[in-house]
């Protein structure tokens, strides 16, 4: 093209194009380079992501399964209800935490079988896990008791079989350190089975049946005294939402730059693969006797030391009477469960025989109960009683006080009073006052008496004067004669 050009132009037109082609080139031959380097960059991420679809597995996928939801048969709410509480919004706002967090970390994708107050089978709760083509199913659970009060601590279940039961154990173990380091007692981790000798729980028996492991997390006991002050508000079950995803990422050596934290040499525990069924313990345990060790006459304090074995499922919690087993004090926890014996100390109250004897409860809650040891009675004073007399003392003494002062305070407003009669008298003098002086009895006595004096005096006179006019006559008779 250009050598056409040049035949058809003169000299001086062909040699202006001849540099505006030069220049052209020039510039054209310096932007390809870049173009076609902006090309490359743009590319890259569409390889990496074709590369990501091709390796699913190298995503995990994780579902969370908040237990129960929406109502009842009965019209009751599905799940534990406990003092305005209820447990299936307890464990949806869990599982939205544990996902919120766990979605913190790499190469995880996070489902919930249910997002809202929806009520499902455990059938459709599984066959969601399958749909997502889940690795790991983790059902999230708080715990009631059925006499409330009873049981407390925090416990995993795991299927029986294979490698769901390595799996899960291996999975439980870090989740029950975390619990307990939080300050939850453990109740273990723990397989069982229906009447027809597969898993209990219907949660893990579909998800063993659709090959998916999963674990069923009771993280607490609602009901009871030990355990409230970790779940009686949302930002504790968010808390236990995250601790859940800090173990699932310690489980599967997940890393996470937004949280800073790395767990790919995270050392999980090593269980192997069954050969068999792993059986729950169905039996008491096989060991529990008493020994009173110290008896205090004057305080009521008795010492027990309570031995106890297990072979199958270790020991859990203890209980006593001192009643002879007709009434016990709620379940305590063994504390160290690698000691065959614990020594506790019992206040028995006064006046009565003591016959103390314990309980035993291993893993599965199943007891054995001790032998029992009669003891002589106590006769000290309760500090009950040592503070009521103290007090019938105080107040007899107050009463006696006030009937002092209220006796003081009634002379003395007697003699007010009598001060009060005096003045009033002097202001207004009564007029019948004179009749009752006795200077006027007297003067009118006296007068009486003179009266009579002179009525008497007259009288003589009287007679004294008959009498000589008599003499009189009687001599002037004579005279006559
Ligand atoms: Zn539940």
């Amino acid at each position: 093209m250009t050598i056409s050009f040049r035949h058809l132009c003169s000299n001086q037109i062909f040699r202006i194009l001849q540099g505006a082609i030069l220049l052209f080139l020039v510039v054209a031959l310096c932007l390809l380079p870049a173009k076609t380097l902006s090309a490359q960059e743009e590319s890259v991420p569409q390889p990496a992501e074709d590369a990501v679809q091709e390796l699913p597995k190298e995503n995990l996928v994780i579902v969370l399964d908040p237990g129960h939801g929406g109502m009842a048969d009965d019209g009751r709410p599905e799940g534990g209800v406990y003092d305005g509480f209820m447990e299936k919004e307890m464990n949806l706002i869990l599982a939205e935490a544990m996902k919120e967090e766990l979605e913190k970390y790499e190469g995880v994708t996070v489902y919930l079988t249910r997002t809202g107050d929806q009520r499902l089978s455990l059938e459709e709760r599984v066959n969601f896990a399958k749909s997502v083509d889940a690795d790991f199913l983790f059902c999230l659970h708080f715990n009631l008791s059925k006499d409330h009060n009873t049981l407390f601590g925090a416990e995993c279940w795991v299927s029986a079989f294979d490698r769901y039961y390595s799996e899960g154990y291996a999975f439980a173990d870090i989740e029950m350190e975390a619990l307990e380091k939080l300050g939850l007692y453990s109740r273990g981790i723990k397989t069982r089975l229906n009447d027809e000798g597969v898993d209990y729980y219907g949660i893990i028996r579909h998800s063993v049946e659709q090959n998916i492991p999963c674990v069923l997390i009771e993280h607490c006991h609602m009901d009871h005294e030990n355990d409230r002050p970790f779940c009686e508000g949302r930002a504790q079950w968010e808390a236990f939402g995250r601790l859940d995803a800090a173990s699932v990422a310690k489980y599967f050596h997940l890393k996470s730059d937004v949280l800073g934290v790395d767990y790919s040499d995270y050392p999980t525990l090593d269980v192997p693969v069954p050969t068999g069924v792993v059986r729950p313990d169905t039996t008491e345990p096989d060991v529990c006797m008493i020994e009173v060790t110290r008896q205090e006459m004057e305080t009521g304090e008795i010492t027990v030391a309570l031995s106890a074995t297990d072979y199958d499922s270790g020991m859990l919690y203890y209980d006593y009477s001192y009643d002879g087993g007709e009434t016990f004090v709620p379940r305590l926890a063994w504390g160290d469960k690698t000691q065959d014996t614990i020594t506790f100390t019992i206040q028995v109250p006064p006046h009565i025989i003591p016959q103390i004897v314990a309980r035993a409860y291993n893993g599965y809650d199943l007891f054995t109960e001790s032998n029992l040891v009669p003891l002589p009675s106590m006769d000290y004073k309760t500090e009950e009683e040592i503070a009521a007399e103290l007090a019938e003392k105080e107040a007899a003494e107050a009463a006696a006080k006030a009937a002092e002062e209220a006796e003081a305070a009634e002379l003395e407003r007697k003699r007010e009073a009598a001060k009060g009669d005096t003045i009033e008298v002097r202001r207004t003098p009564e007029p019948e006052e004179p009749k009752n002086d006795p200077s006027v009895k007297y003067f009118l006595t006296v007068c009486l008496v003179c009266a009579l004096s002179v009525v008497g005096m007259a009288l003589a006179m009287a007679l004294i004067i008959k009498s000589r006019k008599r003499r009189r006559r009687r001599r002037r008779r004579r005279r006559k004669r």
